[in-house]
């Protein structure tokens, strides 16, 4: 992989991931830990945290967006 594919592959990540998050959003979003519905956004790792109890949940592995083809 040269520096060209890799920076492509990024852009196409990263485009990727606020698409994910900006229909994650709209999807019923509840810990399924304490049940709380109030999340912080971990840009940095692509996470949500619970604002109750710190329980972080990769929206990547939510079986909603098994249909995403981007991943
Ligand atoms: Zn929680």
């Amino acid at each position: 992989m040269n520096i060209i594919e890799f920076s492509d592959k990024y852009k196409d990540e990263a485009a990727c991931v606020a698409d994910l998050k900006q229909r994650r959003d709209l999807q019923v979003k509840e810990c399924p830990h304490c049940g709380c519905t109030e999340f912080y956004w971990k840009g940095d790792k692509a996470m949500y945290e619970c604002k109750k109890c710190h329980y972080r949940m990769s929206f990547k592995k939510a079986a909603s967006w098994k249909t995403a083809t981007c991943l």
